[in-house]
């Protein structure tokens, strides 16, 4: 049996997956900055997580997923400069910074649950985590890693020997090609504000805290240290996001939480490559932003999207289009049918006896279904290569549909590989009774009668009456099987 390996963005190769606590999982997630409601893109990264720490639990690991919620100090410029993003937008809708946080976060919350996501551990927000980061801050400060300017308390990143080590960026390189710096205040460019004070040009900051250095608020990296370590203790199995963060975001984490504690801050860095648009990337200020309404209004599940994400590996670019997702509409309509099939499959009789002797010695998941299951559990372990675990699900329908007879062993077997596949996957659940609008589900009814009663014509009638509303109903087994055109 193969072990998980993954690419671990720190080394820069893929490593067997071990973990600090034996059979624990601590995995922390940078979440949303909720100043708007977030792209496609964005769940993307956050799809990725969901996918690892599914495949951590079918591998029998208890996972405690931190995924955080940004509801302050997110600037635009990413590092120390411009406009808090949530002010910002608040001052765009006329309303206060707390009141946009709270909208977008409930936005964000209801697309995480139609995407199929599992809801972490802990989802904490960075405006209740304050006092956690000013005691960072204190720490910092104390042991020498910072220095206080007019406007803030900044890290040194020339005290921390290891700063570079995630993304690359050394010193060295960074000075060679640095800009012109707007705050001159600065020891060296790439110095990051861990506390902003409310002067100049943030003496308007709505939300503010008092802290040693007058009131200010945080910024932005010091609360994923602030919020991990809340969790999660000093050091982390893994840690994720988009291939955005490795810079400066991450590399900032890294090491301000270091010098804190003396410790790794996390064993693993998993980042997800971004998702473009024909040849562009997606991003806000480009204008080329899709939300998961307008998958809906398409007339497609959140879970095709789903789907689409996870049919190419998470280190590769994907191409968004509107094909891709209609084609994995209908590759996702099949695997659920297809499991819906096996659902209603009965042991054969003859295959009792003749093969029920020979397969008691054996596991259930032995014989031809096994074979699938090793190479589905071998695909993932493989850095989570979900196109070739797609692939061994659609081997294993076109197998498993010229099977005639089925032992109990084989079934069971067959049954547990659907069941790893649908908590892996998460998008090939049977679809929800109480999706069907009411107007099918009252002609269903009728059909139901029609049919206990032998009248095919009207059953016939009704069937096409559904299909006009875009339903499709099959028979299964004597009962009726509806899902959407
Ligand atoms: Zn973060």
């Amino acid at each position: 049996m193969s072990s998980l390996h993954l690419y671990n963005t720190l080394t820069k190769k893929e490593e067997e997956f071990t973990t600090i606590e034996e059979g624990k999982v601590r995995m922390y997630t940078c979440g949303p900055t909720v100043y708007g409601r977030p792209h496609i893109g964005n769940y993307s990264s956050f799809l990725m997580a969901d996918l690892i720490r599914r495949w951590l639990e079918v591998s029998g690991y208890e996972v405690l997923h931190v995924k955080n919620i940004t509801d302050v100090g997110h600037l635009v410029a990413d590092q120390n400069e411009g406009e808090d993003k949530i002010e910002k937008q608040a001052k765009q809708e006329k309303t206060d910074p707390l009141a946009v946080a709270k909208k977008y976060e409930a936005m964000y919350l209801e697309d995480e649950a139609a995407l199929g996501m599992l809801e972490p551990f802990k989802r904490p927000r960075a405006t209740e985590t304050i006092k956690e980061m000013i005691e960072l801050v204190n720490t910092l400060e104390e042991k020498g890693f910072t220095y206080e300017t007019e406007d803030g308390i900044y890290f040194s990143v020339e005290k921390f020997a290891d700063y570079g080590k995630l993304s690359g960026n050394t010193l060295d390189n960074l000075s060679a090609g640095s800009r012109v710096e707007v705050n001159d205040e600065k020891k060296h460019p790439a110095d990051f504000a861990l506390w902003k004070k409310c002067v100049g040009e943030n003496a308007h900051h709505i939300l503010r805290w008092d802290s040693p250095w007058g009131e200010g608020f945080p910024g932005w990296h010091i609360e994923c240290s602030a919020m991990s370590m809340k969790f999660l203790g000093d050091e982390l199995d893994i840690h994720t996001g988009g291939e955005d963060n490795i810079f400066p975001h991450h590399e900032c984490e890294i090491a301000q939480s270091e010098s804190v504690t003396g410790k790794s801050f996390s064993r693993f860095w998993i980042h997800r490559r971004r998702i473009d648009m024909g040849s562009e990337k997606m991003s806000k200020s480009l204008g080329n932003v899709l939300s998961i309404v307008d998958v809906i209004e398409k007339g497609y599940s959140p879970l095709d999207l789903r789907y689409l994400f996870l049919s190419v590996h998470y280190r590769t670019n994907l191409k968004f289009s509107w094909k891709g997702v209609d084609d994995s509409k209908k590759a996702r309509r099949k695997v659920v049918e297809w499991m819906g099939e096996v659902g209603s499959l009965k042991e054969s009789k003859d295959a009792k006896e003749t093969k029920e002797k020979k397969e008691k010695q054996e596991h259930p998941s032995s014989g031809a279904v096994g074979k699938y299951t090793e190479k589905f559990i071998d695909a993932m372990n493989s850095d989570l290569n979900t196109p070739q675990a797609l692939a061994v699900i659609f081997d294993c329908m076109s197998w498993s549909r010229n099977q005639k007879d089925w032992s109990h062993n084989a079934l069971e077997a067959l049954n547990d590989f659907i069941a790893m596949a649908r908590h892996t996957f998460g998008c090939f659940e049977p679809e929800e009774v109480s999706d069907v609008p009411a107007e099918v589900r009252a002609l269903l009814d009728e059909r139901k009668v029609a049919r206990d009663d032998k009248d095919f014509k009207t059953s016939d009638k009704l069937r096409d009456q559904i299909k006009e509303l875009g339903w499709e109903v099959r028979d299964e087994e004597g009962e009726q099987v509806v899902r959407k055109m």
